[in-house]
């Protein structure tokens, strides 16, 4: 059999939306305009809008997104920060690098943060948590800001990989600021983005994310005007680039103008690009939920949606299911077989993490973006079935 399926196809989508991306290409080279300019300005007006914040701040990647709210919040030396074992190593990167140490903390069926087991891992010393909202489902944020409210931790939300779900507060929910003054009770909806919630939300702009640029790019979303402003400076090497003062030893990870504009064109996509990815989730899951040995990543909690970064399924046959799908031309993606915790170059803390130790063995993610065509979602659907459980 020689057909391929892609993970992804990125020649494929810039096809779909070639012209604006072209346009938005020649606005930027014919005017020069390549540094902190109105493209970006305007992407992080429509980004704040999207997520439900006051402020969006352009940064280079997901890593410099956590990095720069940690340095804003605060954290460093001699502090603890609540990670989920099962996550891209770079949300406990960061941490490490504000010379912090990050506290690892079993995810659940769900992949994300255990929340059960939050309070087991916090100590005098624990100032943050982050959790990760993996594969575009959202970690239990009602229950993650009680802990935090509880003993007064920051929340910094790594939603890198979530861009556009959300869940239902029953709580008059309010976002965390420095100066720890009670926000105004969000009294419009009930139903808050990923990224709202916390002191920050991290965003990565990879070109495979849901929102990928043409190389690295990243952004946090906030309410706090210090952290906006803290962020806007640092960026930019601390300058505030009205006065030419510097505030501080900052850092170089604007986000590039020209990447900006691209991000925009396909900010504009996203809503719809969501669905899409809600419709491919609904075939895999009519075509494959009889299969007693597969696990498909679909949870009954109302108050959450998802919006499928990633079509993640465990196969307890982890590597044969894998090796067979790839032998049948479908890449699939087995992150993280070797969880980040026992690469041992990171010197991390191993307390023992069963369901990230499982779950890592067993996670097959199919090919799941708005560009493949529905004979490739058929071909894989019949690979999957032919598999012997
Ligand atoms: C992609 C990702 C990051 C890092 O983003 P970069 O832009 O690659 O630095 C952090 N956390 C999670 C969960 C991610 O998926």
């Amino acid at each position: 059999m020689s057909r391929k399926v892609k993970f992804v196809e990125p020649a494929k989508l810039y096809l779909m939306i070639k012209e604006e991306l072209d346009a938005a290409y020649s606005e930027v080279m014919s005017k020069g305009e390549l540094i902190d300019r109105g493209q970006l300005r305007s992407f992080e007006e429509n980004l704040a809008a999207f997520v439900g914040t006051k402020y969006a701040v352009g940064l280079n990647s997901g890593y410099d997104a956590l990095h720069m709210s940690l340095r804003a919040a605060g954290i460093g030396s001699g502090d603890e920060v609540i990670v989920p074992a099962h996550t891209f190593v770079a949300t406990a990167s960061a941490v490490i690098n504000v010379g912090a140490k990050p506290v690892l903390v079993d995810v659940g069926k769900d992949f994300n943060v255990d929340c059960d087991k939050i309070e087991g891992a916090i100590t005098s010393r624990t100032k943050a948590i982050i959790p990760v909202h993996l594969s575009g489902y959202m970690a239990d944020m009602v229950r993650v800001m009680e802990i935090a409210d509880k003993y007064r931790l920051v929340v910094v939300e790594d939603a890198c990989q979530s861009l556009g779900t959300s869940m239902e507060s029953e709580t008059t929910g309010r976002q965390q600021a420095t100066d720890s003054k009670p926000q105004a009770p969000n009294t419009r909806n009930t139903r808050r983005m990923a990224g709202s919630w916390g002191l920050t939300g991290c965003w990565s702009f990879y070109p495979f994310k849901m929102l990928g640029g043409y190389g690295d790019g990243g952004a946090i979303t906030t309410n706090d005007p210090d952290v906006a402003l803290f962020a806007t400076r640092m960026r930019y090497n601390g300058e505030d680039r009205h006065s030419g003062e510097y505030h501080g030893h900052g850092f170089t990870c604007l986000l590039d103008n020209l990447q900006a504009a691209f991000l925009d064109v396909k900010l504009r996509y996203l809503p719809q690009w969501i669905e899409r990815r809600k419709a491919i989730a609904d075939r895999y899951r009519t075509a494959l939920s009889d299969l007693p040995e597969l696990l498909l990543p679909h949870y009954d909690d109302p108050r959450r949606d998802h919006v499928y970064q990633n079509y993640t399924v465990r196969s307890k046959q982890g590597n044969d299911f894998s090796e067979y799908l790839k032998a049948k031309g479908i890449e699939v993606l087995t992150q993280f077989r070797k969880p980040y915790y026992r690469h041992e170059a990171l010197k991390l803390e191993n307390r023992g993490f069963p369901e990230t130790e499982a779950l890592s063995r067993e996670v097959c993610s199919l090919p799941m973006n708005v560009e493949i065509a529905d004979d490739d979602i058929d071909y894989v659907i019949s690979a999957v079935r032919s598999f012997k459980q």
